[in-house]
């Protein structure tokens, strides 16, 4: 199955919760499920009732969110999913530090870009350098060390120039930090996973994965 394509709001509506896919947007009054909550009234007073989903839909729907949010087809989640089940520690725990580490999410984290998929842009059209070199492979899992900057000829582009305008306002995760003068980054440790602020049910998606 390839890429999604189609309008982004609609995976949230699909699992029922912002997922902040589309960055400024979801802040504001229009965001779709802001207004679907304002059009359909309060619960329990005639408001629309929240769907009714089975076990396995339940585990399924958590799975999915953390898959759209991140922006990572089936496949490829699977494969991550795979790499966590084989690594030391708890799987859900671990996955969840290896989709915040790829090298699109931690572009988004250091507030070089607005939302995911205009990191992904960034990071393919070769705007990314991690350690000195080009990096244009979004699922490329980055390391504490690791130096996440511009590339020299991008400084001062357009999408340079709108971080900068918007990087004062953002919050960096402590595993990361960012010289805000330059916007030159560093991955300092793993995430740390209670910070972690993509919200999904790490133990129900292993459930889902080992039924
Ligand atoms: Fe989701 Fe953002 Fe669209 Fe709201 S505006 S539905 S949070 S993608």
């Amino acid at each position: 199955m390839g890429r999604y394509i189609g309008p982004v709001c609609r995976l949230c509506r699909r699992v029922g919760e912002k997922l902040m896919l589309k960055g400024e947007r979801c802040e504001s009054a229009k965001c779709a499920i802001e207004k679907k909550a304002a059009a359909s009234g309060p619960r329990g007073r005639g408001g629309r009732r929240p769907p009714k989903y089975s076990d396995y839909g339940l585990r399924l729907r958590e799975k999915q969110k953390a898959r759209y949010s991140y922006g990572v087809l089936e496949r490829q989640f699977r494969r991550t999913f795979a790499e966590a089940e084989k690594a030391a520690g708890m799987t859900g725990e671990t996955l969840a530090q290896l989709l915040e580490r790829r090298l699109d999410n931690t572009v988004y984290r250091l507030g070089y870009a607005e939302s995911r998929s205009q990191a992904r842009q960034l990071v393919r059209h070769g705007h990314v350098m991690v350690n000195g070199r080009k990096v244009d492979i979004p699922s490329f899992i980055v390391k504490p060390g690791d130096a996440v900057t511009w590339k020299e000829s991008s400084v001062n582009k357009a999408l340079y120039n709108r971080a900068m305008e918007r990087i004062e306002a953002k919050v960096i995760p402590s595993w990361l930090s960012l010289d805000k003068t330059n916007l030159s980054g560093r991955v300092l440790s793993l995430p740390v996973v209670e910070e972690i602020t993509t919200k999904f049910d790490k133990k129900m998606v292993v459930e889902h994965y080992s039924r």
